[in-house]
């Protein structure tokens, strides 16, 4: 006999929405377009939208677990099309749309997306990448009814008289690939369970302590890791969000004061463009704010003394797509009101504490064996484990994880005793400018590809705008010379813009390990207090 029993309440992200809508349905959700128009919605309207979204799919023949992806920025037609792609039974593929267009035809072809929704900004990539994505059968467009159809007259047609799919929790419902590591993309595949821990975990004070007086402006874009889970736990909440498809920071600072934003979350590059406006033109901090949820890279001192001079709290947090993506998060200890203002600074410039649901150890750089003391001086690599931390990559071969299920994240750490962690270096291979990766391997390979060079390495600077730029360091081959400016116009022509390095060195050698490889380390202690030209 069975002694008793709690119910089966599968852990489906649809949940939130119907949660949403029933409990905090006239909520209101706000859009600020490309074009400078809004518009308004409610929880309510987005579930009545996404159920449309879902018939929609089914009509077209979608299947439980078939590729839905996005090419768009922040709005609630972007918001309706997760809940919409997920209740069809889809997995949501949200593509990063600054990614290039090599590897662009690679994640469409290895995700295999089936329909494409994208705003008209991204019209120019769509019809330049369409002969290079044989596998998509339908582009929807956001805003515009060129060149595809409109998604209003899409849903439109449908009268909203659906049901989400069933099925288990463990089924797939989100996938975004990361191009922090070497090689190809990677895509994570998030499950249903995975995505409803993460955003139940991720309400909590020491979180994002959202609740349905929260006024919640996603800065992060819905294509970087999942928007941080936002778009989920904001419902489970029933926050008020404020969603802008344009990032420009007299536009962010506008909405924030206009819909009295009390939370914003976003990378330091974010934050430093919306001090700079509010101290330009003159409006100060927005009065309403009280929480910034700043991470993706590290948040500087002088940004988090800034707002906390203010009053407002910070959550500096660490985090990867590989763990959904929170990871760790800038929280006060239990001794804070005891500690100094400086201390507090010196404590919040650290990568934070893990919430409850995540475990984290730093292990030895040589021995992964050897599990380090958390004694905020033993520097190692910094691996991490828990319900919402990546298994394996989509279609990967292998686990990403070793046998002991610990993720190696390829970030270099040390924990203090108080459990806060403090990135030092990484181990990856690649510079993280503005929030976006930048492959150090590829710089190099465009670099030797000069005649004149014999040997280059990139490395990621401190930067005060972008947190990191790549520095490119050359050893020119013997007899031979060329100048920064020309080494820098030959890599315009090989990789994106925004990849060239601000600055190359000339040296007479660069420092290799025991094994005859480039020590990056070396390097990047070398050129630690490297200045860039003003
Ligand atoms: P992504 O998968 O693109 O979200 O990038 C994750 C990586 O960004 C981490 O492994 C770190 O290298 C870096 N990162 C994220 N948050 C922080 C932070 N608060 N401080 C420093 N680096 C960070």
């Amino acid at each position: 006999m069975q002694l008793g029993a709690m119910q089966d309440w599968k852990l489906r992200v649809t949940h939130l929405l119907d949660h949403a809508a029933r409990e905090h349905g006239a909520r209101e959700l706000v859009s600020h377009w490309a074009d400078g128009t809004e518009s308004r919605t409610t929880w309510a309207g987005i579930r009545r939208d996404a159920l449309k979204m879902t018939q929609a799919l089914q009509r077209i023949g979608i299947q439980p677990g078939d590729r839905i992806a996005t090419l768009a920025m922040n709005h609630h037609r972007h918001l309706v099309t997760w809940y919409g792609a997920v209740g069809a039974g889809g997995i949501l593929h949200t593509i990063n749309p600054r990614l290039f267009d090599d590897q662009l035809e690679y994640i469409v072809a290895h995700a295999e997306d089936r329909v494409l929704l994208f705003d008209k900004a991204f019209a120019p990539i769509v019809e330049r990448m369409r002969p290079r994505w044989p596998t998509i059968e339908r582009y929807v467009c956001f805003d515009s009814d060129e060149p595809a159809i409109h998604f209003e007259d899409w849903i439109g047609a449908e009268n909203g008289h659906a049901a989400w799919a069933d099925g288990d929790e463990n089924d797939p419902c989100m996938l975004c690939y990361t191009s922090g590591t070497t090689g190809n993309p990677k895509g994570v595949l998030y499950t249903h369970r995975s995505t409803m821990l993460h955003a139940i975990s991720s309400l909590q004070p020491a979180v994002f302590g959202m609740d349905a007086r929260t006024v919640m402006m996603p800065i992060v874009p819905m294509f970087h890791a999942a928007s941080w889970g936002l778009p989920w736990a904001g419902a489970a909440a029933g926050a008020k969000f404020v969603y802008s498809a344009v990032n420009d920071a007299a536009v962010l600072c506008d909405l924030f004061r206009r819909e009295k934003v009390t939370a914003s979350a976003g990378v330091p590059t974010v934050w430093l463009a919306f001090l700079q406006e509010i101290d330009r033109s003159g409006m100060g901090m927005p009065p309403s704010l009280k929480q910034v949820v700043c991470g993706g890279s590290a948040m500087p001192s002088s940004m988090i003394e800034r707002f906390m001079g203010e009053g407002i709290r910070v959550a500096h947090a660490w985090g990867m797509t590989e763990t959904s993506p929170i990871g760790t998060t800038g929280t006060e200890t239990w001794d804070w009101d005891d500690l100094s203002f400086a201390e507090q600074i010196g404590i919040k410039a650290m990568q934070g504490r893990v919430p409850f649901g995540v475990e984290m150890r730093c292990v030895d750089l040589g021995d992964p064996g050897i599990v380090l003391p958390r004694d905020g001086k033993t520097a190692g690599a910094l691996q991490v484990r828990g319900p919402w931390v990546v298994k394996r990559y989509f279609k990967g071969e292998k686990e990403a994880v070793d046998t002991g299920q610990w993720f190696d994240t390829g970030d270099v750490a040390v924990i203090h005793p108080n459990g806060t962690l403090q990135l030092t270096d990484r181990t990856k291979d690649v510079i993280k400018s503005g929030g976006e990766w930048i492959s150090s391997v590829e710089l190099e390979n465009a670099a030797v590809g000069h005649p004149a060079v014999a040997e280059a390495a990139a490395i990621g600077v401190f930067h005060p705008k972008w947190d990191e730029r790549p520095l490119l360091v050359v050893v020119r081959k013997a007899g031979v010379d060329v100048g920064s400016d020309d080494l820098r116009a030959f890599l315009a022509t090989k990789v994106a813009k925004w990849w060239v390095p601000d600055d190359i060195v000339f040296v007479d050698e660069i420092p290799h390990t025991g094994t005859g490889k480039i020590s990056k380390k070396d390097l990047r202690d070398q050129f630690r207090d490297f200045q860039w030209a003003a």
